[in-house]
């Protein structure tokens, strides 16, 4: 590889998700007009290459991407919706169903004020479709189905499976608050907006929490994204102690 070419990974509707190299691509106007920044959603044309490798030839916009650089938050939320889905979609044959997700995702972020919501909604969505998702409502060890409300908090064990009945938790199960879960499979059903958003602050990290326990168990190398977040969080810190 020379110092101008760009290795870049797409997702596509029709081919799953495809590596290409970009020869030239950071010296080509004219190949590669807009760039080829993150999140970047357009027209590719591919031709086959040396082993897994396929030649990106030409990329153009079809969609605004600029609303990407007007702050650091909107650029740390797509590049974490577009690091996740390289990390977890490895095969050729995905479905068209977490293109569309991923592409409705990304039309949330640049649209509007980039809210957790959309992270978490896209989370629970492309773990569904690759079926990674743990289970939400029945009992991953018997299959009967586990009541939300005990008083001690549901049990679970992600990388068992997800909730647990009384019988096969245990007295050393993990217990996640029942609001948590009741936001969780509200936001993965879809069935209310804003059920996430107008949740307290611990539901919303409780909902967090769970599902970076998930996709983190499925991650083959750390997320670059996850900087941006921490930077976020301290550039935060540093203006509350600076407003005393
Ligand atoms: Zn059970």
């Amino acid at each position: 590889m020379r110092e101008s070419d760009l290795v870049v990974v797409l997702l596509s509707a029709d081919r799953g998700r495809v590596e290409t190299i970009a020869r030239g691509a950071r010296k080509s106007r004219r190949r590669f007009p807009g760039g080829l920044p993150v999140g970047a959603r357009g027209e590719a044309e591919v031709r086959p290459g040396r082993g897994a490798l396929g030649n990106l030839e030409r990329f153009e916009f079809t969609r605004d991407n600029s609303a990407i650089g007007k702050d650091l938050k909107r650029f740390g939320f797509v590049s974490y919706l577009c690091e996740i889905t390289d990390q977890l979609v490895s095969g050729h044959g995905i479905e068209e169903a977490i293109y569309d997700a991923l592409d409705d995702a990304l039309d949330e972020v640049l649209g509007q004020d980039p809210d957790p919501e959309t992270l978490r909604s896209y989370e629970l969505k492309l773990l569904d479709h690759l079926g990674l998702l743990p289970s939400l409502s029945s009992c991953c060890a018997c299959g009967v189905e586990v009541e939300v409300a005990p008083a001690q908090g549901v049990a679970y064990d992600i990388p068992r499976g997800g909730v647990l009945c009384p019988e096969h938790a245990g007295r050393a199960a993990t217990r996640l608050d029942p609001s948590v879960l009741v936001v969780t499979r509200a936001l993965r059903t879809a069935s209310a907006p804003g059920v996430l958003s107008n949740a307290p602050l611990t539901v919303r990290r409780g909902v967090r929490d769970l599902c970076l326990q998930v996709v983190r168990q499925h991650l083959v190398r750390p997320l670059k994204s996850a900087e941006f977040f921490a930077q976020i969080a301290r550039d935060r810190r540093s203006v509350a102690v600076g407003c005393g």
